[in-house]
C-alpha cells in the first residue's frame, strides 16, 4: 500500500510542476499543454525535454506554433502512421509534379525539333534575303521560348532536389524511430532481429567468432510492485547505460522486450562475451538506487546474464536459444550472475516442434 500512495504523490508532484510550468509560462491549461508539461517533468523523454530548453534558451518563450509542434512530434500517438501518411503523400505528389514537368518537356522538345525540321525545309526553298529573315525570326523565336523552358523546368527541378533531400530526411528519421525503443532509446525488437541475421550471416560467410548476451533484470517484479511503475522505468533506463557503456565498436545492445536486453558481440569468443557480461552485471550491481524525489535509498538491482557462442550451422533463433537456456540457468542457479554454454549449469532448452 506504501508503494501505490508513494507512487500517488509523485504522480501529484509532477502535476504540481507541470501545472506551475503552465502559470508561469502564462499558457492556457489545456490537456495538450498539461501534458507537455507534465511528460517534460518527469524527464523521461529526453528528446522532448532538450528541444524544449532550446528554444526556451533561444526565444525566451514557446509560441502556441512551438507546442503544437512539440506534441506532434514527440507525444502525439499517432505522430508514426501520422507522418508515413504525410510523407507518402508528399512522395507521390513530388512524382506527380516532376512527371507532369517531364512530359511538358517531352512536348516542348518535339515541337521545337519540328519547328527547325520545317525551318530548314523552308530554307532550302527560300527565294530572297527576306524569305530568309522571316525564318531565321521565327527560328530565333521559337529558341528563346525553348531556352525559357528549359530555365523553368531546371529551377522546377532544382526545387524538386530539395524536396527529395528533405523527404530522404524525414523517412530516415521515420526508419530509425520504427527501430528505437523509447522508454531506453536502445534499438527495439525489430532492430535486434535484422542485426543478429546479418551478424550471424557475416559469421557464417567469413568465418569469425560472434557471441550473444541475454539480460535480465533479477525479481523486477516486485522492484515494480515496491516502488512503481516509474522508478521502474528509470531502473530500465539505468540499466540501458549500462549496456551502452561496457560495449564498442561494432558491438551492438537492444531491448528484446519487458526488462530484457541483447547483446550482439561480432567477432568475439565466449571468453571475452563472458567478460563483457561481467562488466555490465557488476555495472548494474554498483548502482546505489536513490529516489529523486526524497532522497530515499532503494538499494541495488541486479541482472543475470545468458552467453551463447556462434557454432557452424546456427541460425538466429539457434543462438538466442542457447543464450537463453544459459540466462535461465542463471537464474535457476541464484541470479547476479553469468552463465555461459560451457559452464557445467547449462543444460539446452527442449525445442518444441510445431508439426
Ligand atoms: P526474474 O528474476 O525471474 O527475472 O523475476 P522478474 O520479477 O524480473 O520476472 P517476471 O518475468 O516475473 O517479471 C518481469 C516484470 O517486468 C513484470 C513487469 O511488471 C516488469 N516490466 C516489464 N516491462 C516493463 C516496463 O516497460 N516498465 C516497467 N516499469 N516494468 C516492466
Ligand atoms: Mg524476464
Ligand atoms: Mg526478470
Amino acid at each position: 500500500m506504501i508503494s501505490l500512495l508513494e507512487e500517488h504523490e509523485r504522480t501529484l508532484a509532477f502535476a504540481e510542476v507541470a501545472l506551475g510550468q503552465i502559470k508561469s509560462l502564462r499558457q492556457s491549461a489545456i490537456p495538450r499543454n498539461y501534458e507537455i508539461w507534465y511528460v517534460y517533468a518527469t524527464g523521461y523523454n529526453i528528446e522532448l525535454n532538450k528541444v524544449i530548453n532550446e528554444t526556451l534558451q533561444h526565444n525566451g518563450r514557446l509560441t502556441e506554433a512551438d507546442l503544437e509542434q512539440i506534441h506532434e512530434t514527440y507525444l502525439s500517438p499517432t505522430r508514426m502512421t501520422d507522418r508515413i501518411d504525410k510523407v507518402g503523400s508528399r512522395v507521390i505528389n513530388e512524382i506527380d509534379d516532376v512527371m507532369s514537368l517531364i512530359t511538358d518537356a517531352v512536348g516542348m522538345t518535339g515541337s521545337f525539333s519540328e519547328d527547325l525540321d520545317s525551318a530548314s525545309k523552308r530554307l532550302v526553298k527560300a527565294k530572297d534575303k527576306a524569305q530568309i529573315n522571316l525564318i531565321v525570326h521565327a527560328l530565333l523565336q521559337s529558341t528563346r521560348e525553348m531556352s525559357l523552358t528549359n530555365k523553368a523546368l531546371e529551377a522546377r527541378l532544382a526545387t524538386s532536389r530539395l524536396e527529395i533531400a528533405s523527404l530522404q530526411d524525414s523517412l530516415e528519421a521515420i526508419r530509425t524511430e520504427s527501430l528505437t525503443d523509447p522508454l531506453t532509446s536502445l534499438g527495439n525488437r525489430k532492430y535486434f532481429d535484422r542485426a543478429l541475421e546479418s551478424a550471424v550471416e557475416h559469421a557464417s560467410h567469413h568465418d569469425e567468432p560472434l557471441s550473444l548476451l541475454m539480460v535480465d533484470i533479477d525479481h523486477f517484479k516486485s522492484f515494480n510492485d515496491n516502488y512503481g511503475h516509474l522508478t521502474g522505468d528509470q531502473v530500465l533506463r539505468l540499466v540501458a547505460l549500462a549496456l551502452k557503456a561496457n560495449i564498442k565498436g561494432q558491438d551492438l545492445t537492444a531491448r528484446y522486450g519487458g526488462e530484457e536486453f541483447v547483446v550482439i558481440l561480432p567477432n568475439t569468443s565466449m571468453r571475452q562475451a563472458l567478460a563483457v557480461a561481467d562488466n555490465i552485471r557488476r555495472a548494474v550491481m554498483s548502482k546505489q538506487l536513490k529516489k529523486k524525489s526524497t532522497g530515499e535509498i532503494l538499494g541495488r538491482v541486479t541482472i543475470s546474464a545468458g552467453v551463447s557462442t556462434f557454432r557452424p550451422g546456427d541460425d538466429a533463433p539457434a543462438l538466442i536459444d542457447r543464450a537463453d537456456a544459459c540466462l535461465y540457468a542463471a537464474k535457476r542457479h541464484g541470479r547476479n550472475r553469468v552463465i555461459c554454454e560451457a559452464d557445467p549449469e547449462f543444460t539446452p532448452n527442449v525445442r518444441i516442434q510445431v508439426a
